[in-house]
């Protein structure tokens, strides 16, 4: 296989509001820039959604939704036909997309290209095959009655996304919705509109029916508002923040309690017990942090280290991060681009200084790179305390915490004493410490020996504050379909 190509200026192509399989103005004429985390230069003025183009955009799925309509009357299999052919669409641009993921996220090419592209890709193949396998019982109930099942579609669903995986998330939400027979009206997040709006061209080029799926760009308290607390959507789902996915389930409750699924934040414990394979366990405990610049919701971001590994641990950990090259996200050995934006910089510079302060200490970085674009030195804190700042919130940025523990029920408690649930994991080679650990946590994922192992069959979704329902795999579905009961009296006497 030929190495991949960057566009290194891929052309923009589309940069309107998607409704109804049509480009539109917003309704308010207003644009927003979208701008390139590695230089902070604008990339290109998005059209500007807000509650006026999403309730022009739930008319159409609505209408997309009736009974008689081309989706609602479209055998499922077709839809999944539908859906392997926007993966193979996405395939075929493969090299254009994660040009475009790179240019206005920041995230490495090679990451794009290799990681986000595929498990996207892959999700929608692996949604495809559900389209016509997702089926009702037949239940023996008391009487003289035929009972069934039906797995019905939810109908119109909301769909607000982040900027940390903007294709990923696209594809995560999309499958299961349409494999199940609903219809869209999706935001993508401000920072990183362009990858979705060209995926709404390849929905249209796929075949897709008109008003299926919608994508509204615009900010999250005007648009993303207008969605959730829109009276005529049947169900919200949400990945970002736990503060937003506060007001989410708030607004569904205001208004037309629609069902909602949440994934949002973590502060996951990655924990190395002494038997760990020490040169394995400071890659991947590397990894579990460092990856897509730090912004990740599962990120292994409490470095739970045994006290007899612990010195050996952080030594290791830190030549490792000082070989980390941070650099322009187009370059083939790039491992770190920049921060999404300038917001997120500070806030991260921000945490950094409150580690210094508290006590932390600082090990390597701590401070910005250079003083174009958004980009952040990997940093490592050691004798990180449980009760400081950097040890609670959600960092999202390549700054490690390690924290030194003793034994083994310490740690599953230090690990669950946040208000966090969505990953966890463990490094060893002693299996009845990783059952006891996995068992242990409160985490929706936990990893034994490996970490971010994301496959479409598998779920995926938080305890606690970290969220609720799962995406991913069979579980995924169930946020996606309505069961119906149907009850017929069977007639008693012999005709
Ligand atoms: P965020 O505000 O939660 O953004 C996620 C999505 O929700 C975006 O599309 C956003 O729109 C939208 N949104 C914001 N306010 C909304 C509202 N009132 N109603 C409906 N939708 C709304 O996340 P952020 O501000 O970009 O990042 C802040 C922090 O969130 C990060 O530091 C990180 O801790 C966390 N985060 C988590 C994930 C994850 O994968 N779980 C992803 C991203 C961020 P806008 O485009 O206008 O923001
Ligand atoms: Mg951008």
């Amino acid at each position: 296989m030929s190495a991949p190509k960057p566009h290194l200026t891929p052309e923009i192509k589309y940069t309107k509001i998607f409704i109804n399989n049509e480009w539109h103005d917003s309704v308010s004429g207003k644009t927003f820039p979208t701008l390139n985390p590695t230089t902070g230069e604008k990339i290109c003025d998005v059209a500007e959604g807000d509650k006026a183009d999403v309730d022009k955009a739930v008319v159409a799925a609505r209408e997309a939704f009736d009974l008689g309509s081309p989706w609602r009357t479209m055998d499922a299999s077709e839809r999944g036909v539908l859906l392997n052919r926007l993966a193979d669409l996405i395939e075929r641009d493969r090299e254009y997309i994660a040009s475009l993921e790179t240019l206005d996220n920041g995230k490495p090419f090679m990451v794009a290209y290799f990681a986000d592209l595929p498990l996207s890709v892959k999700c929608l193949r692996y949604y495809a095959g559900w389209a016509d396998k997702t089926h009702g019982k037949t239940i023996p109930i008391d009487g003289n009655y035929f009972c069934y099942t039906r797995h019905e579609p939810v109908g119109v669903c909301g769909q607000i996304i982040p900027w940390n995986f903007p294709l990923l998330m696209q594809c995560w939400k999309l499958g299961p919705a349409l494999a199940t027979g609903n219809t869209v009206v999706m935001k993508p997040a401000e920072q990183t509109p362009i990858t979705a709006l060209y995926v709404a061209s390849l929905i249209v080029e796929a075949g897709f029916p008109p008003g299926v799926v919608n994508i509204i760009p615009g900010y999250g308290p005007t648009a993303g508002a207008a969605i959730s607390e829109h009276m005529d959507v049947d169900k919200v789902a949400f990945t970002g923040s736990t503060e937003v996915g506060q007001i989410i389930l708030q607004a569904a409750g205001k208004s037309n309690l629609k069902k909602v699924t949440l994934e949002l934040g973590g502060k996951s414990p990655n924990i190395v017990m002494e038997d760990a394979d020490m040169e394995d366990a400071v890659e991947k405990s590397h990894f579990a942090l460092f990856f897509n610049q730090g912004q990740c919701c599962c990120a292994g971001s409490r470095t739970f280290v045994h006290e007899s590994v612990y010195d050996e641990f952080v030594k290791r950990s830190v030549e490792r991060a000082k070989k980390r090259s941070v650099g322009n996200p187009f370059e083939a050995g790039t491992e770190q681009g920049p921060q999404v934006d300038e917001e997120q910089m500070n806030k991260i510079l921000d945490l950094i200084e409150s580690g210094k302060h508290q006590g932390a200490k600082l090990l390597i970085g701590g401070d910005r790179l250079g003083d174009r674009g958004y980009f952040i030195n990997p940093t490592i804190f050691s004798d990180v305390q449980d009760d400081m700042r950097i040890a609670k919130e959600e960092i999202f940025g390549p700054v490690m915490q390690i924290m030194k523990f003793k034994d083994i029920n310490e740690v599953i408690k230090r690990a669950n004493t946040t208000a966090y649930g969505l990953a966890a994991a463990v490094h060893t080679t002693d299996i009845n410490k990783a059952i006891m650990i996995a068992n242990g946590v409160r985490a929706g994922t936990v990893w034994v020996n490996c970490y971010d192992v994301f496959g479409a069959q598998a779920p995926f979704g938080g305890y606690k504050m970290s969220g609720s329902g799962r995406e991913l795999g069979e579980y995924g579905l169930e946020a996606y379909t309505e069961v119906k009961t149907v009850t017929i009296q069977i007639p008693q006497k012999n005709a």
